[in-house]
């Protein structure tokens, strides 16, 4: 059993992946500050995989604190670091704070695995990496550009520090995992995507429209060029997304790495409009959701799609769920959740 560090693993994609970690038989620990979450994840982490992560509360921002944390967990085999903010327009509105969180927790967390000789890291990135792509579907060559966000500008200099760390460290290894659109949530409805405040994403917003909390959805344009004129993206499963952070986990813990600085795209494939997944949503929970378009959203994309050849290729890690179960379980967390609202 390999002890595996999960930072940021009380968030949505983090506790999704603890939850994947404990049932490939690997021990979790989460390290958190819960800015962004709580405490409560780890029950319901618990509560799913009958096997508890332990949690430590830690500021990575803080490097004394980050390194007295790994130091109590030096026998870790890997770190996959979640711990990040993520709100596109609160970055935009606050871009030192996305500056000084997301590359001191990273700087911190590499620099105290660097004294311990953990040398194994999964860091969570982002198709935002690519800007306006050319041409879909977008591949781990496709060119990296200016991202729209502070925020998508953290996660495009993360991976060039994180290229320059491996070069100058060998024995270091790491596997940048690009997302494209997660959505979903666990099937057990017991985890999900939580945003604070009024959200920016396409489906938390419709699941909170469901639930009766937003009025309305704006479609954010529909003068694209796509076949229904809403903009298309790539949606990807949270559960798929999990499964891959540990086939990547496993991949340098078993040093099947053919570089020490890998990077891979996590879509599907298949891209959706907005219209699409409002009618997926409606249809597969028999509800209707009450929309109206709207203008275009500033720096959004008309399309935009993966190529997962080289995950499949070199990861062998393919997207197993469809849109369909994506909505379902989007819905099915947001209900559970509100149920004693
Ligand atoms: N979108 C929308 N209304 C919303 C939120 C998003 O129409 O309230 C659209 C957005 O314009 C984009 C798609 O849904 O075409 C996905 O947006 P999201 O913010 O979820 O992800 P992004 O691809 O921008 O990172």
């Amino acid at each position: 059993m390999s002890k595996i560090i999960v930072t940021g693993g009380c968030g949505y994609i983090g506790s999704h992946t603890c939850i994947a970690l404990l049932a490939q038989g690997h021990e979790v620990v989460v390290f958190d500050d819960l800015s962004n979450a709580t405490k409560e994840s780890i029950d319901r982490i618990e509560k799913i995989a009958g096997k508890r992560p332990e949690l430590c509360i830690v500021d990575l921002k803080n490097k004394n604190a980050t390194s007295a944390a790994f130091e109590a967990h030096k026998e870790a085999l890997a770190v996959i670091h979640f711990a990040a903010y993520k709100a596109v327009k609160e970055s935009v509105d606050h871009p030192l704070q996305y500056y000084e969180n997301n590359f001191f927790s990273l700087i911190n967390t590499l620099t105290a695995q660097q004294k311990l000789g953990i040398n194994n890291f999964i860091f969570s990135s982002s198709a935002t990496v690519y800007g306006m792509p050319e041409t879909c579907p977008v591949t781990e060559k496709s060119p990296v550009s200016t991202p729209f966000s502070p925020y998508g500008n953290t996660k495009k200099i993360a991976e060039e520090i994180l290229k320059d760390h491996t070069a100058a460290n060998l024995d270091f290894s790491v596997i940048s995992l690009r997302y494209f659109n997660p959505i979903g949530a666990h099937e057990s409805g017991e985890i999900g995507e939580l945003p604070n405040g009024i959200p920016n994403n396409l489906m938390p917003y419709i699941t909170q429209t469901a639930a009766g909390i937003r009025e309305k959805l704006m479609v954010f344009g529909n003068d694209y060029p796509t076949k229904d004129g809403t903009a298309i993206r790539d949606y990807i499963h949270v559960m798929d997304l999990a499964e891959a952070h540990v086939v990547a986990v496993n991949r340098l813990v078993d040093q099947k790495q053919e570089q020490n600085f890998e990077i891979y795209n996590l879509g599907t494939g298949t891209g959706y409009s907005v219209l699409e997944v409002i009618t997926a949503f409606e249809t597969q929970n028999n509800l209707s959701i009450n929309y109206e378009i709207t203008a275009r959203r500033d720096g959004d994309v008309p399309v935009v799609f993966a190529s997962t050849e080289l995950a499949s290729k070199k990861l062998g890690w393919t997207a197993k769920r469809d849109l369909n179960s994506m909505v379902k379980s989007a819905w099915n967390w947001e209900k559970n959740y509100r149920k004693n609202d």
